[in-house]
């Protein structure tokens, strides 16, 4: 079952207290996207600028995504700058330049309004209700958002958020909506909203998850030793949920299906940190994922596994 996903293809710079790369690969939805590719097959709307990299779409294609829905524009590819500070949970954006996609209209080409999973990664959340508007009744829409859109585009945000199943967001995010200190009472009154689960984030500490009837789960992150890069891990856990969550529910997405899928987006999120861009998912295998799950569950696990 494809998944939909939609977003921002970017060209990043990135500062870490120890390293600075520029031009690299980045983007909302490119990071969503090739996480989901790990699990399912993946339908990809996003704008370019004619300067986007052949190889960069070499890669994509590798991930065996669909590319009908990749506009070339003329004109530059959407830029971002970023900086790290030595608490790699603390970041500044150092500079924009939405260049080609200041125009961007998102439109779907054949046969992706009839997706039944679709992920709606960072961008304008009028955008992303206008991908919406042409869907034909999908099963599960996973949302992400952003400070930003919520400081300038509350009313649509809102709008958002009562066509969606699902708002992944961090933890500072979820204050800033809420205006409430406790990221529970915040998750709750996120729901209240109209999404039925919500995810929120909390970096390096791991996420917890709002279902149903007072449904809860905490998942920790995974504890790695170096973090070279933490840009796009949000939308690589979003895009690996979103992409497991389409391999494995064939009926209706239940409290016990979120659980696993967040472990899974998890995993993959701390598989990207490793390397800066998206270098480390050039090399990861389906074994490599196995192998961190499993030792996911044994050290998440409080009772003795025998
Ligand atoms: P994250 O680290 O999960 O917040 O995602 C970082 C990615 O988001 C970078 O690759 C940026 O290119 C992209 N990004 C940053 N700002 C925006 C924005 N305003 N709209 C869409 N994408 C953005």
């Amino acid at each position: 079952m494809p998944v939909l996903v939609v977003g921002s293809i970017a060209l990043d710079t990135v500062k870490t207290p120890f390293e600075e790369h520029a031009d690299l690969l980045g983007g909302s939805a490119s990071y969503c996207a090739v996480a989901a590719s790990f699990f399912s097959a993946v339908n990809l709307v996003g704008v370019v600028g004619a300067d986007f990299p052949a190889e960069h779409v070499a890669f994509f294609k590798s991930r065996g995504m669909d590319l009908a829905g990749l506009q070339v524009a003329e004109g530059r590819t959407f830029r971002w700058s970023g900086e790290y500070m030595l608490d790699m949970n603390v970041r500044e954006t150092r500079s924009i330049a939405l260049n080609v996609f200041e125009h961007f209209t998102p439109r779907l080409a054949a046969g992706y309004a009839e997706s039944a999973f679709v992920l709606l990664g960072n961008i304008g959340p009028g955008l992303q209700n206008h991908v919406l508007d042409q869907m034909a009744g999908p099963r599960f829409v996973i949302a992400d958002t952003m400070d930003l859109w919520i400081k300038v585009a509350l009313d649509e945000l809102m709008r958002l958020l009562g066509r969606v199943d699902m708002l992944i967001l961090n933890d500072s995010e979820a204050r800033l909506l809420t205006r409430e200190t406790s990221l529970v009472k915040a998750g709750l009154l996120i729901q209240a909203m109209g999404p039925r689960f919500v995810a929120i984030k909390k970096g390096e500490h791991g996420c917890l998850l709002f279902g149903e009837g007072g449904d809860f789960f905490s998942c920790s992150a995974y504890p790695l030793e170096d973090v070279h890069d933490p840009t796009g891990a949000g939308d690589t856990f979003a895009g690996g949920l979103a992409g497991y969550l389409a391999s494995t529910v064939s009926g209706e997405v239940t409290f016990g299906d979120l659980r696993k899928a967040v472990v899974h987006g998890s995993v993959l999120a701390s598989f990207n940190v490793e390397m800066f861009s998206l270098e480390r998912m050039r090399s990861l295998t389906q074994e490599d994922i196995a192998e961190r799950y499993e030792s996911f569950r044994l050290f998440s696990h409080f009772e003795v596994i025998p």
